[in-house]
C-alpha cells in the first residue's frame, strides 16, 4: 500500500457542560458529540525523505467552500503531530506526504484539526502496517487531544473527563442542521480564559436525562428543546455580533439555535432537509452571516474512503 485516503468528520455538541478549571488548567467537561457531514479528507503518501524533513511533508488546500487560512503548515499541524506520535510509539514510521483537503472551519468550534489528526492516525496506521488495533488508537487519539478520539468513533457519543473518555450513545434520528461559518475564528483557550472570569464557581458538570431521551425519540423537536452550550455565554460576551446571527436563524424557522463547542460557528436545528435549506438561504441573505452551509447527523467517524 503506497496511499490511503481518510475521510473524518466535523462535530457539533449537543451539550456541552463545563465544570471549574482543574488544577492542570483543563476543565471537567460532559460532552455530547454528534458527528456532522462536513468532511475533511486525509491522504497519506509514502514518500522519499529529503534534507528540509524526515518524517512528514504536509500541504494542506481547501475544498470548494474550504478557507484554509490559519492552517498551519508545519509540525505543529495537529495531523503532523500526530503521525510523528503514532510513529514514536509504534517504531514503524517511514516518509509520508500528507494532504489535508479541508472543508471544516478553521478554530470554528467544530473540531477540524482535531478531526485531521484522527484521520492521520487512521492513514498512517495502514499505510505502515503498524498492527495497533482500534483501541490503541484510540487511547494515542486521547493523548493527543480531547477532541482527537471522538472523530475515530464518530454517530454521537458522551464525552467525559476532558472530552477524551468516550461512550457511545444511540441516536436513531437523522437530524439536519445549517451551520453560520465566520471567517474570523475564536480561540478555544480564549473562551474557556472567558468562561473562567464570567462563571467562577461553575458547577461540576453533569449529563441531561432529557437530551437522552430526545435522542432516543429521534424526534427533532424534543432535540431542539435540550441542545445546550456552557460555554455561549463566553463565545458571545467575545464575539457579540453572534446574537445576531442566532436570531436570524430562530426567525428563519430553525428549532434551535446554539453556538458550536467554543464558536464562533453557530449550529441550527432544522426541521428536515427543506427546513434545512430555507434557514441556510435566509442567513445567506441577511447581514448576519458571512456564509451557511447544510448537513445531517449523525454519520460515522473516520472512514477509509481509497487505498492504493
Ligand atoms: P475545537 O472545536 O476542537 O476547540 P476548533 O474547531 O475551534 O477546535 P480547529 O479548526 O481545530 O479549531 O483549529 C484550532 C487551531 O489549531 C487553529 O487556529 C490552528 O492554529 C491549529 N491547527 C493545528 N492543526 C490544524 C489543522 N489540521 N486544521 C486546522 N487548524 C489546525
Amino acid at each position: 500500500m503506497t496511499a490511503v485516503t481518510v475521510r473524518v468528520p466535523a462535530k457539533v455538541n449537543l451539550q456541552l457542560a463545563v465544570g471549574p478549571a482543574r488544577e492542570d488548567g483543563y476543565h471537567d467537561l460532559v460532552n455530547v458529540f454528534h458527528a456532522v457531514s462536513l468532511f475533511d479528507e486525509v491522504t497519506v503518501t509514502a514518500a522519499r525523505p529529503c534534507a528540509e524533513w524526515s518524517l512528514v511533508r504536509l500541504t494542506v488546500d481547501g475544498q470548494p467552500g474550504g478557507d484554509t487560512t490559519g492552517v498551519p503548515r508545519d509540525a505543529t499541524n495537529l495531523a503532523a503531530r500526530a503521525a510523528h506520535r503514532l510513529a514514536a510509539e509504534t517504531g514503524a514510521g517511514t516518509p509520508v506526504n500528507i494532504q489535508l483537503s479541508k472543508r471544516i472551519p478553521v478554530a470554528g468550534g467544530m473540531a477540524g484539526g482535531s478531526a485531521d489528526a484522527a484521520g492521520a492516525l487512521v492513514a498512517c496506521n495502514m499505510l505502515w502496517g503498524t498492527g495497533i488495533d482500534h483501541d490503541d488508537l484510540l487511547a494515542l487519539a486521547a493523548e493527543l487531544g480531547s477532541d482527537v478520539a471522538f472523530p475515530l468513533v464518530g454517530g454521537t457519543a458522551v464525552g467525559t473527563g476532558r472530552g477524551e473518555i468516550l461512550t457511545p450513545v444511540s441516536s436513531p434520528g437523522r437530524y439536519h442542521w445549517v451551520f453560520a461559518l465566520s471567517s474570523v475564528g475564536l480561540s478555544t483557550a480564549d473562551v474557556f480564559a472567558e468562561y473562567d472570569r464570567l462563571r467562577p464557581h461553575a458547577p461540576e458538570p453533569s449529563g441531561d436525562t432529557a437530551l437522552m431521551s430526545a435522542l432516543a425519540s429521534a424526534e427533532a423537536h424534543a432535540l431542539g428543546e435540550t441542545l445546550s452550550n456552557d460555554l455561549e455565554p463566553a463565545a458571545l460576551s467575545l464575539r457579540p455580533d453572534l446574537r445576531a446571527t442566532l436570531e436570524a436563524g430562530r426567525e428563519a424557522g430553525a428549532l434551535a439555535a446554539v453556538v458550536s463547542g467554543s464558536g464562533p460557528t453557530c449550529a441550527f436545528l432544522a426541521r428536515d432537509g427543506a427546513g434545512a435549506a430555507r434557514v441556510a438561504a435566509a442567513l445567506r441573505e441577511s447581514r448576519h452571516c458571512e456564509r451557511a452551509v447544510t448537513a445531517h447527523g449523525d454519520v460515522p467517524g473516520a472512514t477509509v474512503v481509497r487505498g492504493s
